[in-house]
């Protein structure tokens, strides 16, 4: 348990684990290692050697479970946002998003508080399981980011010594009731019984030296009488033609041992007494002539017999298990599995990343990856003592519809995906809720409509008074979406009296109208009454109760605009006259115009998404060609601007816009930004600037009508924007 020499974990000897490696891939290594050397330059550890030993430590934890490039990248350079004065942003820049994300994850577990706070006492092994399970989600996708976490803490467990016992014993059991139950949780038995035994060793010295030196005493009689079995076996096996085949005895750990002690209350003879065998062999087939082979040798034990190869385990575990007893009634336990199968055993989730050359991930890879993960997290509940924990489980359902988010405390809150950091106010107290006025995510402020993410660190900015906005019931706004916020928000606002409620709810109305450009052309009185409201105050009061928010109301008068409009249009549909030449365009706009008479050309064939033209025909109208078409090539003066117009019949709405706002750098920017999030098309900008007010008009393509009012909101907080509304066109 002495710390691995400095001196051999040297970049050579690193590589050298991985024979694989590409020369891109190698080359990333190199340079994630020396990034990391020069940046933990002058920087030791308690034991006295340079801080870089401990990275490549890690980095050659991972390297020994064949990990991939990046993985080993990220390992390398997994402390250096934390310790040293390198950025996320300089790491992105140098070596891509996904190495910065993974350091990013792992820079953020540190943030994490490892224990709940307060109750160390109550907690049961249900509540440790929870917090596994929220701790390992706050990692994010990547799995990858828990793999560097693990080997970080291992290398530590390795120099724990060199820590004050006080310390050895908080992170030995840290380690105990986290790390090692999480390295269970993905499959990683490697990581696990290290850890585990680490832990133990530091727990209870004394019980872990008198296993240690027990099995020690007996390891000579053990490994003869392993190797006995082994051999009769290999020898049959030969018999069968099964030549390929690697069988070990199977190690059994210190903590292992001692928790069967307990549990079973037995003697140490008792327990190390069962010997443990493991066959691996090539193919499937020869996994079953193997356990033939076996039971013709010794004679099994009945309901010993599993076959987790016809029937793998929910997270693919795959192996034949079974028990027989030799020639003196002691049992033996075999395994026996094919060399992918045992690879999967023993790496867990980490065997998705293990290094292969020449494959480029791609997008499928990585949801599956992320499925196999969450498979793999839900794999609560196969022992028995998970039980309580897998109902649980199922309780919180499918829990990738869940976020877990974090107080500065480090209590975690556990809310419905989508969540914002109102919702997150709420759920930490009403009074929060409803004085909440700003919010920082690890420590940045944030807009009120954020959409928090699993591991957010969220401090919550309240006002000394008052109460919550009504515009946190407007859907369309996106400041609350838990039903649970909704609930009590209405409830504050059904509790206002009725004269406040029609001086906010006309508040509402007015803002509303004067968006869509209507407060001029609608009364009250009409809106109120399209709400079926006989009297306008009564419709007030309930706006300003929220029971109706200004969501619905853009809706419905958008919604009754739109109804007139068709009214319209089947009117002069009526009046149109029955010779109306056929539209043939197939949504070929001219120079701005549609329903002319359009010929394909029969040349080049255009298809919509093509660049094209238009060519002038004498007396055929016009035909459209493909840019790059030949018979068109040296065509000037009959070639006119044809674009592809609306190509679906799927609905859309095309809504002139003016946005009003004090001119400054990068407003533009802003505002594309916005409008590109939202998904939307934009045509004609037209920007005036006057005296330093800009007046941009624009026309935005919906695919829904709630969408409009949210692009308003969202256009109306950019910083120096002072007015967003519908541009009313005659
Ligand atoms: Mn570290």
């Amino acid at each position: 348990m002495n710390p691995a020499p400095a001196l051999t974990m040297d970049l050579q000897s690193l590589v050298d684990l991985l024979p694989d490696l590409t020369p891109n891939d190698r080359a990333l290594i190199e340079r994630a290692y020396f990034k990391a050397e020069v940046a933990h330059a002058g920087q030791f550890r308690k034991s006295g050697e340079p801080y870089f030993t401990h990275c490549v430590a890690v980095a050659h934890i991972l390297a020994e479970m064949k990990l991939d490039a990046e993985a080993i990248a990220a390992a390398l350079m997994h402390d250096i946002v934390e310790d040293t004065s390198i950025t996320i942003e300089e790491l992105r820049v140098e070596f891509g998003t996904t190495i910065a994300s993974i350091v990013d994850g792992v820079t953020k577990l540190k943030n994490l508080p490892l224990k709940p706070e307060g109750d160390k006492k109550s907690r049961s092994a249900d509540r440790e399981l929870e917090y596994i399970r929220k701790m390992a989600l706050a990692m994010g996708d990547d799995v990858r980011v828990v793999l560097v976490k693990l080997a970080d803490r291992l290398h530590n467990m390795r120099t724990l010594g060199y820590m004050s016992p006080d310390k050895q014993a908080v992170i030995a059991k840290e380690t105990l009731d986290i790390f090692a139950p999480l390295a269970n949780r993905l499959g990683i038995w490697q990581l696990k019984w290290e850890l585990e035994d680490l832990s133990f060793r530091y727990l209870d010295a004394e019980a872990y030296r008198i296993i240690a030196a027990s099995i020690d005493e007996r390891r000579a009689d053990r490994e003869a009488y392993l190797n006995r079995i082994i051999e009769s076996l290999r020898k049959e096996l030969a018999q069968y033609n099964v030549h390929n085949s690697i069988i070990t005895g199977r190690p059994k750990h210190i903590y292992s041992i001692h928790k069967k002690m307990e549990r079973k209350g037995l003697p140490f003879d008792q327990i190390y007494d069962v010997r443990a065998v493991r066959v691996i062999v090539d193919t499937k087939p020869e996994c079953y002539i193997a356990l033939g082979v076996v039971h013709n040798l010794w004679r099994p034990i009945p309901n010993e017999f599993d076959d987790y190869i016809a029937a793998p385990k929910d997270n693919f575990y795959q192996s034949l298990h079974t028990a027989v007893l030799d020639t003196q009634g002691k049992t033996i336990e075999i395994q026996i599995r094919t060399k992918e199968m045992h690879e999967h055993a023993e790496y867990g989730i980490a065997a998705h990343w293990r290094y292969k050359e020449g494959t480029s991930r791609n997008n499928d890879d990585a949801f599956e990856r992320r499925i196999a993960f969450l498979r793999r997290l839900m794999e609560f509940g196969r022992d028995a003592e998970d039980a309580a924990s897998f109902v649980d489980t199922m309780k919180t359902e499918v829990f990738q519809d869940r976020v877990y988010a974090f107080t500065p405390k480090g209590d975690i809150v556990d809310m419905p995906k989508g969540a914002t950091p109102v919702d997150f106010a709420y759920f930490i107290h009403t009074d929060i809720g409803h004085r909440c006025r700003g919010a920082k995510v690890h420590g940045k402020l944030v807009n009120l409509n954020y959409v928090l993410k699993t591991g957010d660190q969220v401090e919550i900015v309240v006002s000394k008074r008052g109460g919550p906005s009504l515009d946190w019931l407007n859907p369309n706004l996106g400041f609350v979406t838990t039903a649970r916020a909704r609930e009590k928000i209405r409830y504050w606002f059904r509790k206002q009296n009725r004269e406040k409620n029609i001086l906010a709810g006309r508040e509402v109305l007015e803002r509303e109208m004067k968006r869509l450009g209507v407060l001029d052309t609608t009364p009250f009185e009409t809106v109120a009454k399209w709400f079926n409201y006989d009297k306008l105050d009564d419709f007030l009061a309930n706006v300003g109760a929220g029971d109706i928010n200004g969501g619905q109301i853009a809706n419905k008068i958008l919604e009754i605009e739109r109804r007139e409009q068709e009214e319209r249009e089947r009117q002069q549909l009526k009046a149109r006259p029955a010779s109306v030449p056929l539209d043939i365009s197939n949504g070929i706009n001219i120079m701005g115009t549609s329903g002319l008479l359009v010929n394909m050309g029969r040349c080049c064939n255009p298809m919509p998404g093509d660049k094209i033209v238009g060519f002038v025909t004498r007396g055929r109208g016009v035909t459209v060609h493909r840019q790059d078409c030949v018979n068109i090539a040296h065509e000037s003066d009959r070639l006119i601007d044809v674009t592809w117009g609306r190509q679906s019949q799927e609905q859309r709405y095309s809504v002139p816009i003016e946005i009003i706002a004090y001119d400054r750098e990068g407003l533009m920017r802003d505002i594309s930004t916005v409008i590109a999030d939202e998904r939307v098309n934009m045509s004609t900008v037209i920007v005036n600037t006057r005296q330093n007010i800009a007046t941009f008009q624009l026309t935005i393509e919906l695919s829904s009508i709630p969408q409009l009012t949210r692009i308003l909101t969202r256009l109306e907080n950019i910083a120096s924007v002072t007015e967003a509304r519908r541009r009313m066109t005659s």
